[in-house]
């Protein structure tokens, strides 16, 4: 049902309208035909609509308005670090050194390019605790199936590739980390959580063995718990010849307090998009760099940038274990050059304050929203923490319903159903950047939805009521997209 339109831009403008003056040409027309070759020549001019410049502006401005977006409004969609992106990253990444140089340029002439991404990659060692970076991956599940070869790589390496086929994951992973394995030819082991929602050391003690390539965690994991045991489970996976993969999509909770190296892990991706704010969702664009221990820096992908005893810097393609190229030239350039703004704007201090007052912004919506939901797993949180609709739903009111009511308040929904160990879950994740007077809005919502599901529950079975469009067919547009207007 649409509530609101914004028209078609076909069905403004008019014949001859333009939306520039260009001065008159000075140098002689050539016709279209000697230039293009018959072959591409169209019979008819498509019907493009002909618009002044404010028609074209109005249009997309509105379209724009009908979306939401962090820079509109709170948007707590756990996992996805819904951070507010200081525009300095934007100003940074526009810099015309960055913005206009060409990836087929010689290497004397991008030294700066260069230099920024051996800086970044440092950086993400220090911040990781691991030894060498490759900031190709073009996204966070990019850099799980790159993790994912560089480790397979390895076992080739010393000769127990085809030995060791099977890649461990908790029940509480992230769909692309079975995804990733699955695609790296891996067999997928899935491990159950134990009562405290971390892993079940018994299960992975017996899901181990000769035929473990890996594990794949993430520490805070999805329901945004820490897993104290996770020396041990490294000394598990590790004894029995396994290497660890660490997520790090959640690695907003802990920057400059604790580091995957240290935790025992070898490989890690960063979602830059994420921890390093670059606006994301939608599709795009992001960056998953990974980083890996010493023993796996041959397998990188190449090329890699390398600072040379000269001090300029280079691109490496030099690797004969490397599993490869995984992306076109340098990568996403545009999101690496926002992520080593952030990091050097922060400083490590800043870095770690951000850290900290993420964690206490979860800790402090969930203790004022424990009162009005269940809560599977009542621990002190990280950077986000996952409540259950369970006490809504005996009501006749799901999950998916406080969502999308949630919507009419001006408030991107939560991540919804997802970890999949909890029933009706909502996933929330307040990030460091909100002040206290959104979180108390935020939560003001929350209490309103709860008590309209008590009170009036059909108002929140038929939300949104003040959006653009109401309910639609979300299967549908997933797995049928049609993005196409054609003339009818
Ligand atoms: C976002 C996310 C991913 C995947 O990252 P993309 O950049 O979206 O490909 C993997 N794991 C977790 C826990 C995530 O939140």
């Amino acid at each position: 049902m649409i509530t609101r339109e914004v028209p078609l831009i076909f069905t403004a403008g008019a014949p001859g309208r333009t939306g520039y003056m260009p001065p008159a040409s000075d140098v002689q027309e050539e016709s279209v035909d000697t230039l293009i070759p018959a072959a591409y020549l169209r019979d008819e001019a498509p019907p493009l609509p002909e618009l002044s410049e404010l028609e074209v502006v109005r249009h997309f401005i509105n379209l724009s308005r009908l979306n939401h977006a962090v820079d509109v409004g709170f948007y707590p969609l756990g996992s996805c670090t819904m951070k507010y992106n200081p525009k300095v990253n934007e100003a940074a990444a526009a810099l015309p050194g960055f913005a206009r140089i060409h990836p087929y340029q010689p290497e004397e002439s991008v030294q700066g390019a260069l230099a920024m991404m051996w800086h970044l990659g440092r950086y993400l060692c220090e911040i990781s605790g691991l030894h060498a970076a490759s900031l190709q991956p073009a996204a966070g599940a990019q850099g799980e199936l790159a993790g994912l070869m560089v480790i397979k790589a390895y076992h080739e390496a010393q000769g127990a590739g085809q030995q060791r086929r099977e890649v461990i994951v908790p029940d509480s992973a992230h769909g692309t980390n079975p995804a990733s394995a699955a695609m790296c030819g891996y067999k997928v082991i899935t491990v159950p959580s134990d009562s405290q929602g971390g892993m079940d050391l018994e299960a992975l003690q017996a899901a181990v063995g000769p035929a473990t390539a890996g594990l794949m965690l993430t520490n805070p994991n999805t329901l945004g718990l820490f897993d104290a045991n996770i020396v041990e489970i490294a000394r598990i996976v590790h004894e029995a010849g396994g290497l660890l993969y660490y997520d790090g999509a959640n690695a907003n909770a802990i920057l400059g307090i604790s580091r995957p190296g240290e935790m025992g892990f070898d490989v890690v991706h960063f979602n830059l998009h994420k921890t390093f704010s670059t606006p994301h969702g939608g599709g795009g664009p992001g960056a998953g760099p990974i980083v890996v221990c010493k023993e796996l820096e041959p397998f990188l992908p190449v090329p890699v940038v390398v600072k040379k005893a000269d001090d300029t810097y280079a691109l490496d393609y030099d690797r004969p274990q490397s599993v490869g190229r995984v992306r076109s030239f340098y990568g996403n350039f545009g999101v690496l050059v926002r992520a080593y703004t952030y990091i050097r704007r922060l400083g490590p201090d800043g870095l770690k304050q951000v850290s900290e007052t993420a964690v206490l912004h979860a800790n402090y919506l969930l203790s004022k929203l424990k009162p009005y939901f269940d809560l599977p797993y009542d621990r002190v949180c990280m950077h986000e923490f996952v409540l259950s609709g369970k006490r809504q739903k005996a009501k006749g009111v799901r999950t998916l319903d406080i969502a999308k009511r949630m919507l009419d308040f001006g408030i991107h929904a939560p991540t919804v159903y997802f970890p999949l160990i909890v029933d009706e879950a909502l996933m929330i994740e307040p990030t460091e950047t909100e002040t206290l007077e959104t979180l108390d809005a935020f939560v003001e919502v929350m209490t309103t939805i709860a008590r309209e599901v008590e009170e009036n529950p059909e108002v929140v079975k038929e939300a949104p009521h003040h959006t653009p469009v109401g309910r639609l067919d979300e299967t549908r547009a997933a797995r049928q997209p049609n993005l196409r207007w054609r003339p009818s």
